[in-house]
């Protein structure tokens, strides 16, 4: 089928199974745990002496993306990163997905070709097979759950809980940068709403809107940890924001934290978009979410190892519980870190 015939191709020209086959036709498996993908009536996967993990997330348009301003062939490529990084955040990789998709009668095949397009994308970057899933018509827009299976050798699995006190806190980049992107984002569909015609202007932000729009998942650190024969005693993805994200490390290891302000990474097209919004680049950091970099906490005596990694940035480090989770402010006052937000001074 050409593009030019896809454009005008209603999805109900194909028929549903016409229409898995046609988006699946390219795919091709890269990892010896699938044994049988798309085509069946189920996939087939070989884990044996493995732990197997397993993670989903559904996306709603409305409530989780607005295709006002988001494209779909980066829609499907975040849908299935945001569940890569959380098979990485359990210190294994991920080796199948299942996307399932729920379209109204707004999206033609064009549609959701794009957004497979982004979808493949991410399986081949990733080394992810595309195993199977389901398309459904919809009377509310558009919907995508993806499933992400993975696995871990049982040693180097890594939970939440596992922390213990004076363990160093790590992160693996600048954060903030997708919720600035965000923010940036919806400011200029405001604008476009009142002047329809207007162009967006997002000159000088191709760095945020890229963390926000098509973000990446850090199996890099996660090759790099293994290389250097370290397994982090917790992990998360940053995925709510570094404070949200740091009290499950804290809540689930049953400890406190102390984080600085002065180590958050940020990036300058954050700091920059900070200023010109009135919105403190520290807050984006802290309650923003969406940045998909690793939070992860290693012993100080394995600290001597990762030192000279510049992926790897200390932001603090695990207290005793009755000190509770407090960032230190670059003028050194102590706040207590919240799920949402950030209050109370301590001191
Ligand atoms: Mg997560």
């Amino acid at each position: 089928m050409s593009d030019e015939n896809d454009k005008n191709t209603r999805i109900s020209d194909l028929g549903e199974f016409g229409l898995i086959e046609h988006l699946t036709r390219k795919v091709q498996l890269h990892n010896e745990s699938s044994i049988r993908g798309v085509g069946d009536d189920a996939a087939v996967m070989d884990y044996s002496g493995r732990r197997v993990l397993v993670t989903s997330d559904l996306l709603l348009e409305g409530i989780h993306f607005n295709l006002m301003y988001t494209p779909l062939k980066h829609l499907g490529y975040k849908a299935v990163i945001v569940n890569i990084s959380d098979v990485l955040a359990m210190n294994g990789f991920p080796e199948q997905v299942v996307v399932s998709l729920g379209v109204s009668g707004k999206f033609g095949l064009k549609h959701i070709e794009d957004l497979y397009e982004g979808i493949h994308l991410a399986c081949d970057k990733y080394h992810v097979d595309l195993v199977g899933g389901d398309t459904t018509s919809s009377v509310t827009g558009m919907t995508i759950s993806v499933t992400a299976v993975g696995s871990v050798e049982p040693e180097k699995a890594v939970f939440r809980g596992g922390s213990r006190v004076n363990d160093i806190i790590c992160t693996t980049g600048n954060l903030g940068g997708a919720y600035m992107g965000l923010q940036l984002l919806e400011r200029e569909k405001e604008v476009f709403k009142k002047r329809p015609g207007v162009q967006p202007d997002l000159s000088g932000y191709d760095y945020i809107l890229e963390r926000q729009l098509k973000p990446e998942a850090r199996a890099d650190i996660i090759r790099l940890l293994g290389e250097k024969g370290i397994v982090p005693t917790s992990m998360i993805d940053i995925s709510d924001g570094l404070s949200s994200d740091v009290l499950h490390l804290c809540h689930h290891s049953n400890l406190g934290c102390k984080i600085f302000q002065e180590k958050i990474p940020l990036h300058k097209e954050t700091e920059k978009m900070g200023q010109e919004l009135d919105i403190d680049p520290t807050t984006a950091a802290l309650n923003g979410g969406d940045d998909y970099e690793l939070l992860f906490t290693i012993p100080t005596s394995e600290y001597d190892k990762i030192k000279e990694e510049e992926k790897i940035l200390p932001v603090g480090h695990m207290t005793s519980p009755d000190f509770g989770c407090y960032m230190v402010s670059t003028s050194d006052h102590q706040i207590e870190l919240k799920a949402q937000g950030w209050s109370k001074q301590k001191g």
